[in-house]
């Protein structure tokens, strides 16, 4: 692969859907994966779905993930690979009825890592604030939200800063 195809490869291979754990960068994921729904059938969550193009996505609208890693187990193509971390983390679009002036805390009560925390607005308002260190990416509070507000989306931690001599 040349160079300049190695980079924009890189550059363009960000993740579209949240795939089981374990799951390679996403070209190499797809180019493993055979879709034989192995992952699927193992997952005791029942929340591995088929996307449009019929690989297995994270559908936390379904439950919450356990990071038991049966659905790693049972892959036998290499697509899915145990160790990786799970680069997605949760957040609130503006359906969120806190946002809105509706009290609720709902994602907050279920989220056993405490990432959530409320950040008080103007007009009785107030907006649950994910804290992408603490998040796992479970899903935990999507389902139970009554707004169906949260969804994942794709993390990349940042690098730590360089220290440089004055
Ligand atoms: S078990 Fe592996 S190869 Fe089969 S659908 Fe799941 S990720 Fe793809
Ligand atoms: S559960 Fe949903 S509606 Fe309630 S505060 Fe959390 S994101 Fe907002
Ligand atoms: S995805 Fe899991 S860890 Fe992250 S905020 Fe929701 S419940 Fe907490």
């Amino acid at each position: 692969m040349s160079e300049r195809r190695a980079l924009l490869r890189g550059r363009f291979d960000l993740p579209r859907h949240p795939r089981p754990i374990g799951a390679l960068a996403p070209m190499a994921f797809e180019e493993a994966c055979t879709q034989c729904g192995d992952c699927a059938r193992a997952c005791p969550e029942g929340i591995l779905m088929r996307d449009a193009e019929g690989f297995p996505v994270l559908d936390i609208r379904e439950g919450a993930c356990t990071f038991c890693g049966a659905c790693t187990a049972a892959c036998e193509t290499g697509a899915l690979v145990a160790g990786r971390a799970f680069p997605w983390r949760a957040a609130a679009n503006d359906a969120c009825l806190s946002k809105n002036a509706v009290q609720c805390r709902i994602c907050e009560d279920h989220c056993d890592a405490q990432a959530i925390r409320f950040r008080l607005l103007p007009g009785g308002c107030s907006e649950p604030q994910f804290d992408a260190e603490r998040c796992t990416g479970c899903g935990a509070c999507a389902q139970p939200c009554p707004a169906g507000a949260i969804s994942l989306h794709p993390f990349t931690p940042q690098p730590l800063m360089e220290t440089r001599p004055c």
